[in-house]
């Protein structure tokens, strides 16, 4: 790891944002889709602060966290002074965290189950805030993956949007690290489409092109921003 210098550290999260970024738009072209379609969630999880910093230096602002507490100290105290933060909750999220996720979040991707959704409405009620939602499927149907099952998915839809008025704008799926993740890209934009939702977030460091090339408008990278991940923080 090279984070112990901060210089060579922001350089390095700076030409990789930049590769990113690039590969991206690339791959947009080849697609036939606007190169400002796809929206580059740099996931922070488990970074030092050094690399908060050179992100967010090298102009990245919207981020994925997976767990709400390690967001919370990633990203309260930089909120006030980035006006044009986006956070964007990628993790599992319990009900009895829905108030505090409703306050950081400005997108929670993983809406999976109805009692959720339930929690999430009191959450917004309770707040004020009403981030968007996005609902997971398991397109793999693992039995292991957070995610509403895919024959289960239009009734969440339809639940989270007309009996809990959610601000529902699409779905994300993880697919199977195992498995080819096209077939995988591909239904999730079915259940999209039939359900007249718009936002797609698919992809990570390792399929990002093959997600774009299947629709997705958000694409979630770490690795390939960050390097790899040393090991998963703990609560001391
Ligand atoms: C960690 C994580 C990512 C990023 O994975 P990389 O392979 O490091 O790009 C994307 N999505 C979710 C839900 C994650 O938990």
């Amino acid at each position: 790891m090279t984070a112990s210098n901060p210089a060579s550290a922001a350089s390095s999260i700076a030409d990789r944002l930049a590769v990113v970024r690039e590969r991206i738009a690339k791959t947009c072209v080849a697609a036939g889709r606007d190169p400002s379609s796809v929206i580059l969630t740099a996931v922070s999880k488990t970074q030092a602060d050094e690399a908060l910093e050179a992100a967010l230096a090298a102009g990245q602002r919207v981020f994925g966290e997976n767990r709400v507490q390690e967001a919370q100290m990633h990203w309260a105290a930089r909120r006030a002074a980035l006006p044009d933060l986006e956070l964007r909750l990628i993790g599992p999220l319990q009900t009895n965290k829905a108030v505090e996720a409703v306050e950081l979040f400005d997108v929670i991707e993983t809406l999976d189950r109805e009692k959720l959704a339930a929690a999430l409405a009191v959450a917004m009620a309770k707040t004020g805030r009403r981030p968007r939602v996005l609902v997971q499927v398991n397109t793999g149907a693992e039995s292991q993956k957070a995610g509403v099952l895919p024959q289960d998915a239009d009734a969440l839809i339809a639940a989270a949007r007309d009996d809990h008025g959610l601000n529902l704008e699409g779905l994300m799926c993880i697919p199977p690290a195992d498995e080819a993740p096209e077939p995988h890209f591909r239904l999730l934009a079915e259940i999209a489409a039939r359900n007249g939702l718009s936002v797609l977030s698919m992809g990570m460091s390792g399929d990002y092109e093959t997600a774009i090339s299947n629709g997705a408008t958000h694409v979630r990278v770490g690795s390939a921003l960050f390097g790899e991940r040393i090991a998963p923080l703990k609560p001391s």
